[in-house]
């Protein structure tokens, strides 16, 4: 199995499931595999990290995600909605600090129309800047319209992708609906994130295998992996918290397989450790999200406990970002970041 990271790295296309779960349950080659990771991030990418500023702007949910902590059956959570006009004064405060891309947060937040969408979008493109949304599920009609309206980009992690471990975490969700919704997205040209969380309870070395395949298939272009942190609010309130070193490793495997990929250091990471997103950053990540979400409705998008930044001044993060950055030796772009895709390593596979 000594061979297998040379294997990734050369002839993805022939790498088995086994062969990633083996490097997955065994750290012989973990110093080997962050090493790998990090010169490939270099040679495909530079010394370059993209900022996306995100705004969180409702934590409204339709779904009962069981790990999640604004779930609709959570009770406990201040529900808050942002108007379209604080949404877009807050994407101007982005703008204004050189961060060229707004990432648009929400829970599935049917509030939200297809309009209303569309106004933020024609809005926020007038700033000069790319738009990632992250809404959940939506009708395809709605993926066309806001594409055609300067929507760049949507986030919408598999967030595992064992059919069977997904079925048991969304309630009237199948990862074959995730699938299809994430193909779609594809085919109507946005730059497509999937993603997945490591530890959640059930998912064994295999399970995360799957992850690191699946986005090899879908030729995600942006993936953001990040450990499962425990809510008390939720069903899954006594599980573990996911282990560092494995979303280190899962990080490192997809730069393996997808070189030229957007892969952030996720905000989880530096809430289970100080140093989450500098390690990451130093094995195959290359993109940081700061939190521009505004006071005090950042405190209640409690997806998962402690998260981090929460009583910062609200827009300190850009800053305390462009730090992270520097400290690992690399350099803040000041690009848009699109995907600067190999197309020859890079067809879409399912
Ligand atoms: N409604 C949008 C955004 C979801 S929230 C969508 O469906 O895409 C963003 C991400 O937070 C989720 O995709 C999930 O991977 C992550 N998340 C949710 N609960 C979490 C928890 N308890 N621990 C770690 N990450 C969590």
């Amino acid at each position: 199995m000594y061979g297998v990271l040379e294997k990734i790295v050369r002839h993805p296309e022939r790498v088995t499931l086994e062969e990633v779960a083996w490097v997955m349950s065994n750290d012989e080659l973990n110093e080997e595999l962050f090493a790998l990771a990090d010169e490939i991030r270099q040679k495909y990418l530079g010394k370059q990290v993209y900022l996306r500023g995100i705004i969180e702007f409702s934590n409204y949910c339709r779904n009962d995600c069981l790990y999640c902590g604004i779930r609709a059956s959570n009770k406990n959570v201040k529900r808050y909605r942002m108007s379209v006009d604080e949404i877009v004064e807050r994407a101007k405060l982005i703008a204004e600090m050189g961060i060229k891309t707004v990432v648009l947060q929400s829970g599935e937040d049917p509030y939200y129309t297809t309009e209303m969408v569309g106004e933020m979008i024609l809005r926020i493109k007038r700033l000069n800047v790319a738009i990632t949304l992250s809404i959940g599920e939506r009708d395809f009609e709605e993926y066309e319209y806001w594409k055609n309206l300067g929507a760049d980009r949507y986030l919408m992690r598999h967030e595992t992708a064992d059919e069977e471990l997904y079925k048991k975490l969304h309630p009237n969700d199948s990862f074959q609906i995730r699938k299809s919704h994430l193909i779609k997205l594809k085919q109507l040209g946005y730059e497509t994130g999937a993603g997945s969380m490591v530890g959640l309870p059930g998912q064994n070395d295999v399970a995360l295998a799957k992850d690191v395949l699946f986005v090899y298939e879908l030729d995600a272009d942006m993936v953001g992996i990040g450990p499962f942190i425990p809510h008390p609010d939720t069903p899954l309130r006594d599980s573990k918290v996911g282990d560092l070193t494995k979303v280190l490793k899962l990080i490192a495997l997809t730069r393996l397989f997808l070189p030229d990929a957007n892969i952030p250091a996720t905000t989880a990471l530096g809430t289970i450790h100080p140093f989450g997103r500098q390690l990451a950053l130093k094995c195959g990540a290359n993109v940081i999200m700061p939190n521009f979400t505004p006071s005090p409705y950042r405190s209640h998008y409690t997806l998962y406990p402690n998260k981090i930044c929460i009583f910062e001044k609200d827009t300190a993060c850009g800053e305390c970002t462009k730090n992270i950055v520097r400290s690992v030796g690399y350099e803040v772009s000041e690009d848009f970041g699109y995907r600067r895709k190999d197309h020859e390593r890079s067809p879409c596979r399912v």
